[in-house]
């Protein structure tokens, strides 16, 4: 049997224009966290979502963290923050040393209960605290519901980080994902739907704020002709090598789009046939990019449970993830705040058990998708 490569969730798929860019760095010399390609690439993604600047980071995290940052996020001020994420739209909360309260998913989107968030909102303002931020993540492509979401920020006045690292392309509203909040922020990292091989940006409709962003993201130094600092700063910038990457790969975004929600929809279409299974649904508000496509199992019709899945996949040296554990169920979040969607219902910690991540790679063949919808359906079936 000849060896097959393993099947991933979601791996670095090039578009063969990156290298043109590099190239260009090298024969100009500019191999720093700065030149053209940093430029362009900024303005690039700055320009595909219809907003008016962005800063080019060396990942979506040091894009959280400064956001919160230009927001005023100090110590032992409350950050509210979506609790079906990935640790890091949380970590940055705790390098402010700020005290994070975490809020349940709804059904709708998977994203953030503006039920929930409306709860938590309502009993800290009657305990006389409002939080400083609140950190809306948008999950495997889709947009959390902002209509609801920012009507109920905006009544109690506080701000939105739109943690986008995982739905760069996706809309909402006729908008694009990213644009929803005082500060928008994405991913390159090698997993995301285009990658940088590592890198983040820093989106927002205020240029001084990003002139801010600048500003920290290169050690904070004031304008002097020797080094002089008066507050923290940062090494957050993004290379002119790496911004060449991104400028290869935002041209195949719209692609790679289409291609994940092909590979979504031939999983819709063999999969849901069998009873018990189901999909991250898309909200009719606006479209997913499908990043991961996700799909969850309702234990009343199907007995195996997810890491039967995974590990029967694992077997055949094939990616697959439960869904991200949520930040209030981590040992590092054991002692914080957490609102539920409704009372005894925990909506992302159900997701959790019940939920898991197919291989979503754009590089997959059609051959191989099959054979994992083939093992899918073993593993549920138990055969
Ligand atoms: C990937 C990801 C991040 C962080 O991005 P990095 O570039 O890896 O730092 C933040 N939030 C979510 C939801 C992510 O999936």
């Amino acid at each position: 049997m000849t060896e097959r490569a393993r099947i991933y969730l979601s791996s670095p798929h090039m578009s063969g224009l990156e290298q043109q860019y590099i190239t260009e760095a090298f024969e100009t010399n500019w191999v720093a966290p700065l030149g053209e390609n940093v430029d362009a690439f900024e303005s690039e993604v700055a320009s595909y979502i219809g907003s008016s600047g962005g800063v080019a980071l060396s990942s979506g995290t040091a894009a959280l963290h400064l956001a919160l940052i230009l927001l005023g996020v100090e110590k032992d001020d409350i950050v509210f923050c979506s609790s079906f994420t990935f640790i890091a739209s949380a970590n940055p909360i705790l390098y402010q040393k700020a005290i994070p309260v975490f809020i349940d998913s709804e059904l709708n989107t998977w994203n953030m209960s503006p039920i929930a968030l409306e709860r938590a909102m309502k009993e800290y303002a009657a305990k006389g605290k409002k939080p400083k931020a609140v950190v809306i993540v948008n999950l495997y492509g889709q947009s959390a519901d902002y209509n609801k979401l920012k009507n109920i920020c905006d009544h109690y006045d506080v701000p939105i980080v739109e943690d986008a690292a995982e739905s760069l392309g996706a809309t909402y509203s006729e908008r694009m994902s990213g644009t929803f909040g005082e500060f928008g922020i994405f991913s390159f990292n090698g997993n995301k739907i285009i990658t940088t091989s590592g890198g983040g940006m820093l989106v927002s409709e205020n240029q001084t704020a990003l002139e801010k962003a600048r500003f920290y993201a290169t050690q904070a130094r004031d304008r002097a002709p020797h080094y002089q600092h008066s507050q923290i700063g940062y090494n957050y910038r993004l290379s002119n090598i790496l911004a060449g990457i991104g400028r290869g790969q935002m041209k195949v975004l719209d692609q790679r789009i289409q291609e994940k929600r092909e590979i979504f929809s031939f999983y819709n279409r063999e999969l849901s046939k069998i009873k018990g299974i189901s999909f991250m649904p898309e909200y009719f508000e606006g479209k997913s990019t499908r990043w991961l496509t996700a799909m969850s199992i309702d234990p009343d019709f199907i007995e195996c449970n997810i890491m039967d899945i995974v590990k029967h996949l694992d077997k055949l040296n094939i990616e697959s993830r439960p869904l991200w554990k949520p930040m209030h169920m981590q040992p590092l979040f054991k002692d914080a705040v957490y609102y539920n969607h409704v009372e005894d219902l925990d909506i992302s910690q159900k997701l959790f058990k019940y939920g898991i991540c197919l291989p979503s790679d754009t590089n997959m063949s059609s051959e191989n998708q099959q054979l994992c919808c083939k093992e899918i359906y073993k593993a549920i079936r138990k055969l």
